[in-house]
């Protein structure tokens, strides 16, 4: 279960170090499913990776309990755990695993540099971004209080612990729709807590929220509170926030979904590297090549849409692979 707001890798860019660089062949930025698979391969392809973890070792899946949905788990396995072993995995083949973060970038000439930790300069050949995305949450303290506990910002991760049970989801874009309507075939009740009066999400995916019977939409509604005794056991909602006709709305639910968007931590590849309007790093449809030769993305950081763990890994062995080929032609 998702415990709480993961840390952004990385923070706004500082200044590039100067000074004597660390050259290597491959450096990979970030340590969640798409980090480590990287690392495997570039190692297993006698690339000797570097890869530097980030604040957040492990990323976005140290902040869950169980995941039952990575293939050959049978048995679910903790989300620190999983990494444990992806982290193993990688060193097993040599890769070299630092805690450090990547403060900053300059991807101006053919070799790659950056800088770690405001100071260490590494210079590569290649390198795979794979810096993940942090979930939004709302702000309150009862979300920080009921961490682990009813509030989650992933419903795939997560529903299955409300099986049978009444829960939120806060949002009104194509995940809040989508989330809802998962929750919807597991859970007995979702509210759909929207803060105006129309949603975001595409049309089809409005078309299913309205026509699912244990849906509803509460428009015009927003989280200020959270209480229970153990856990989640309900919401304190305002109806028509700051107009004449506010009201106070009380719901009784076991989980709490945030669905209000997620950040990319792109923010110090930006002034190199092409994102879309919300920071998603964009790469070549099929690849993992950026619009700079030689950068790669993977994972969260690049991928808006499915944002699981198996799919991060699947374009981090991607990324590996794309830079093995560019090394090879560099040669
Ligand atoms: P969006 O940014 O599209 O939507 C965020 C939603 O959260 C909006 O409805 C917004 O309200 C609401 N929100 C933001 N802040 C708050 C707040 N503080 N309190 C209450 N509500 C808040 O994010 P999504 O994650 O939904 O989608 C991201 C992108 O991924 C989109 O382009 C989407 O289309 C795409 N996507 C596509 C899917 C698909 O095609 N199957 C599935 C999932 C995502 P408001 O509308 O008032 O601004």
């Amino acid at each position: 279960m998702e415990l709480f707001k993961p840390m952004d890798i990385q923070s706004q860019p500082s200044k590039v170090a100067e000074g004597r660089a660390e050259k290597v062949k491959c450096l990979i930025i970030g340590s969640g499913p798409a980090g480590y698979t990287a690392a495997i391969y570039a190692s297993r392809a006698n690339l000797n990776p570097i890869l530097y973890t980030g604040l957040q070792m492990g990323g976005q899946l140290t902040t869950t309990t169980e995941v039952d949905n990575y293939p050959g788990y049978p048995d679910g396995v903790t989300g620190p755990e999983m990494m444990e072993d992806f982290k193993k995995q990688a060193e097993r083949f040599g890769a070299g695993i630092r805690f450090g973060i990547a403060t900053a970038v300059d991807f101006s000439g053919k070799k790659h540099k950056v800088t770690i930790d405001d100071k260490k300069i590494i210079e590569a050949d290649a390198v795979i971004i794979a810096t993940g995305a942090t979930a939004k949450y709302l702000g309150l303290e009862s979300e920080t209080k009921y961490a682990g506990m009813g509030v989650s910002a992933c419903a795939t991760c997560d529903g299955f612990f409300f099986k049978g049970k009444d829960v939120a989801v806060v949002g009104g874009g194509d995940t809040a729709a989508e989330e809802a309507t998962y929750l919807a075939g597991l859970c007995r009740k979702v509210y759909l807590i929207v803060r105006r009066g129309v949603l975001r999400a595409s049309k089809a995916m409005q078309d299913k929220v309205i026509n699912t019977d244990n849906i509803e939409v509460l428009w015009e509604h927003q989280t200020v509170d959270l209480f229970g005794e153990n856990g989640v056991e309900g919401a304190t909602l305002v109806k028509k926030m700051g107009t004449p006709s506010e009201e106070i709305v009380k719901i009784k639910i076991d989980g709490f979904f945030l669905a209000i968007g997620h950040t990319p931590n792109s923010d110090i590849f930006k002034k190199y590297v092409d994102t879309d309007s919300v920071g998603y790093i964009k790469t070549i449809p099929g690849t993992t090549k950026t619009n700079v030769a030689g950068v790669f993305a993977a994972g969260d950081v690049q991928d808006s849409h499915y944002r699981q763990a198996v799919t991060a890994a699947g374009s981090g062995c991607m990324a590996a692979i794309d830079a093995e080929r560019y090394l090879s032609e560099l040669k």
